[in-house]
């Protein structure tokens, strides 16, 4: 990401732990030091969390091993989001 000030595109990251003690990132711009923003986590669509389903609550990546079927039926039939992350692992072209 640059930065909105001054456009620098040389930015650091750093690890800021909350009160709740989860992690966030956050990014700076080394330059004119402002603040650029939250560093988005779990990238990796891979890593997300399936919220509905048979397969509620484990990893795109437990269900890909558990259960490929699963996952090619609901690149198809579960909410967008959910599908274009799905799309994403299996190099499907991204659903719209
Ligand atoms: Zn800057």
């Amino acid at each position: 990401m640059s930065c909105r000030f001054c456009g620098n595109t040389n930015t650091e990251v750093t690890e800021v732990e909350f009160k709740d003690g989860s992690k966030h990132l956050k990014e700076f711009c080394n330059p004119c030091s402002k603040w650029i923003g939250w560093v988005p986590q779990n990238k990796d669509p891979r890593e997300f969390v399936m919220p509905i389903g048979k397969h509620n609550g484990k990893t795109l990546q437990k269900i890909l091993e558990d259960d490929f079927d699963y996952l090619l039926w609901a690149s198809e039939n579960l909410p967008l989001n959910i599908r274009k992350k799905i799309c994403n692992i299996l190099n499907f072209p991204p659903p719209t």
